[in-house]
């Protein structure tokens, strides 16, 4: 691979904290990218509640369009609280982008740090290193504009499994569990989390699993129901590497990982489809720190190492795989000595302290 290839992203600076925490994420990605070899080439666009006060358009088609021809998408924390639509909804730039770029995988890891606060009292919490993934194009958000309320007596919402998009991201989390596997040196496991003992749809769920197992022959699977799992996900977390689950299942239990995660401010995410992809931290902007420079700027810095981390796999680059485990190496540096944290992992860090600490280490 050239070191003269150009990578371009599309930039969503977002609201509230959103753009504090992209600004040093801009500058680690330039520090890292300089030191593997590579150019990557910014376009912010425009999209989000401020953009919507102002235009009366959440997420412009135009943005749609430059993001979608970009080559990764690095979206920061969108929304507030005090900018509402007609109907009393916020605006969800981020979800519309996930249903309009066909992202499909949502990959939300949870993993915690020995110098970071946990809410879990077992010593074995800082093993805790796996990947949840969320459908994101369907299941009980599938029809989401479309629940009925009937002669106020009764109200219904649908939930849609397809065959095409659980192979696809059964498939991928099976891909996913051997690249793990591969760079851990431990064997791979991928989890289906549903409720298939009350709900056809999700023995429909299963029985595809199970038939796409059979193509990894390499990585172990099993299925647990949803109830369980939650309860698992407190008790003994660490027992888990790759985990699969529907829509709604996904959006709760993302946010239970976050919670054992310790901070919202340490949980990235990626939303995956199969042309693009989007990058963000699962918080959202924060209107109650905004502007006061104490937002943590971790999960921005993780999302764009997962940004680094994917455009790798898609481009055959190792040299970005390098820049995006600078990313994760300094994040793990930083947390496991506990030297720097900010207010909301308890220390006294904001925003410039804490990047400050990251950048002094990848830029090296
Ligand atoms: P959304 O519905 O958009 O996800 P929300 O109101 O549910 O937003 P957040 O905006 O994520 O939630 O904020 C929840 C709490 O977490 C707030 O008290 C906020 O200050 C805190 N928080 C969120 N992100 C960060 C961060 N990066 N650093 C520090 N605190 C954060």
């Amino acid at each position: 691979m050239s070191s003269n290839r150009v990578y371009r992203i599309a930039l969503f600076d977002g609201d509230g904290i959103g753009p504090e925490i992209m600004a040093p994420t801009r500058t680690v990605l330039d520090m890292v990218s300089k030191r593997v070899g590579r150019k990557l080439e910014f376009e912010t666009l425009p999209a989000g509640a401020q953009h919507y006060a102002e235009t009366g358009e959440a997420l412009p088609a135009s943005s749609i369009e430059a993001a979608r021809s970009a080559d990764a998408i690095l979206l920061s924390a969108m929304g507030l609280p005090n900018i509402r639509k007609q109907d009393g909804t916020e605006i969800t730039p981020q979800i519309d982008l996930r249903f309009a770029l066909g992202l499909y995988a949502g990959v939300r890891p949870v993993k915690l740090y020995k110098g970071q606060p946990t809410p879990l009292a077992d010593p074995r919490a800082f093993e805790t290193d796996f990947v949840l993934i969320r459908e994101s194009t369907e299941g009980l958000f599938a029809h989401m504009h479309e629940g009925k309320v009937v002669d106020n007596s009764y109200a219904t919402e649908t939930l849609r499994i397809t065959r095409a998009t659980s192979e696809k991201l059964f498939d991928f989390a099976f891909r996913l569990a051997g690249q793990r596997a591969a760079k851990r040196g431990t064997p791979g496991r991928v989890t289906c989390v549903d409720k298939a003992n009350v709900f056809r749809s999700f023995w429909f769920f299963r029985s595809i699993f199970e038939e796409r197992a059979k193509a990894f022959p390499d990585i172990a699977a099993d299925s647990a129901y949803v109830d369980a799992f939650a309860m698992w996900m407190v008790q003994k977390p660490w027992e888990f590497d790759v985990v699969v689950t529907e829509n709604m299942f996904g959006d709760i239990l993302s946010d239970l990982g976050a919670g054992i995660m310790g901070s919202l401010g340490l949980a990235p995410s990626a939303d995956i489809g199969d042309e693009n992809a989007v990058f963000q931290p699962c918080h959202g902007s924060a209107p109650d720190i905004a502007g006061k420079g104490l937002a943590n700027p971790l999960a921005m810095f993780l999302s764009a190492g997962m940004m680094l981390e994917w455009l790798a796999g898609e481009h055959e680059d190792s040299a970005l795989s390098e820049g995006a485990q600078m990313i994760e190496g300094a994040v793990s540096k930083i947390l496991n000595s506990g030297s720097t944290l900010t207010r909301d992992l308890g220390g006294e860090a904001g925003t410039q302290q804490m990047s400050d600490a990251i950048m002094g280490l990848v830029s090296a």
